[in-house]
């Protein structure tokens, strides 16, 4: 998050990968979701890598290239070849993410992922789909991890208030108590990712222990925020019928009537072609998604120890 000043007013400015509109998944009813960049999470399945650090990157879409070699001549650090099938590469040592070739690039092939926008401009983004939100709907914060730039998020989230607007937060839970302390008044739901109970294999999987995160799913439970907590059912990682009884048990304990239940988001591959679109190996390319039934095991299981689940759409 960072201020400019534009015609003699400082602006709020937020660091954004997308705005995504019709969103039926992050929220209920009918949403309009924006995508922030950074994150203190480094999960090996994320489905948003490009949202992952703060630092803007080039996408490359292959499939889109039609070698034209327009963008060898827009590129100042001689990044950019065609190789054998005439389909553009991008050096990663030379590419100072720039995006000069961006524009040059009619059929699309070449993306930078991050652009700075105002609290303002994403407001008025919201403004587009309004008439579909209905009674349920509204407008959705994700990443990366939204409170990085939580500034940013209170102030839009501020906006939206005003104007009468559901807002939703989709979160890691690893923030500091500021950060948080910052959105909540302008927050309606918090949709808060619990991904392993075990700090050490929370660790492994996330880069981060499980700590903090867990310490905010209380204190935010006791404060009254309206909670809905969402396990990303990994094959292999935290699906198994211990962790999901701890983390079914973690959310029984909060007893609070301001927690929803548990979301489970199972494992899904369609973010594997973005990190070849970024330069980046996949961790999990030999993982398969988890079957119908057994996400519905885990949802039972779940339910059987007297917690509310559903399975996301
Ligand atoms: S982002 Fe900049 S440096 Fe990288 S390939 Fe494009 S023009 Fe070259
Ligand atoms: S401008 Fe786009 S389509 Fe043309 S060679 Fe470059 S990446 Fe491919």
């Amino acid at each position: 998050m960072s201020t400019v000043d534009r015609a003699g007013d400082r602006e709020m400015m937020g660091e954004v990968t997308n705005v995504q509109f019709y969103n039926v998944h992050d929220g209920p009813g009918v949403r309009t979701v924006v995508f922030l960049k950074g994150c203190p999470l480094e999960c090996a399945w994320c489905s948003n890598p490009e949202a992952m650090h703060t630092k803007r990157r080039m996408g490359l879409l292959r499939d889109l290239c039609t070698g034209c070699g327009k963008c060898l001549d827009a590129c100042p650090e001689v990044a950019l070849s065609l190789d054998a099938e005439e389909t553009i590469e991008i050096d990663r040592e030379k590419c100072s993410d720039c995006g000069e070739c961006v524009p040059v690039c009619l059929p699309g092939a070449l993306t930078l992922h991050g652009r700075q926008m105002s609290a303002e401009e994403v407001f008025e983004e919201f403004q587009k789909d309004k008439m579909f939100f209905g009674s349920e709907g509204g407008v959705t914060f994700s990443g990366g991890e939204a409170l990085v730039q939580a500034d940013f998020v209170a102030r839009v989230f501020e906006l939206c208030k005003r104007d009468g607007l559901h807002t939703c937060l989709e979160t890691t839970g690893c923030a500091s108590k500021r950060a948080w302390a910052q959105v909540l008044p302008f927050t309606d739901l918090i949709l808060f990712d619990l991904k392993h109970m075990d700090s050490d294999k929370h660790r492994e999987g996330t880069g981060v222990t499980n700590a903090l995160i867990l310490d905010n799913a209380r204190w935010l439970a006791a404060t009254g925020a309206r909670l809905r907590f969402r396990v990303p059912l990994i094959p292999g990682y935290n699906d198994d019928p211990q962790n999901i009884a701890e983390l079914a048990d973690f959310v029984r304990s909060l007893d609070a009537e301001n927690v929803e239940g548990i979301e489970l988001m199972p494992y899904h591959r369609m973010g594997t072609g973005k990190y070849d679109s970024l330069g980046w190996e996949y961790a999990l390319k030999d993982l398969e998604a988890p079957s119908e039934e057994h996400v519905a095991a885990v949802r039972d299981a779940i339910r059987e120890r007297g917690v509310a689940c559903s399975i996301s759409r």
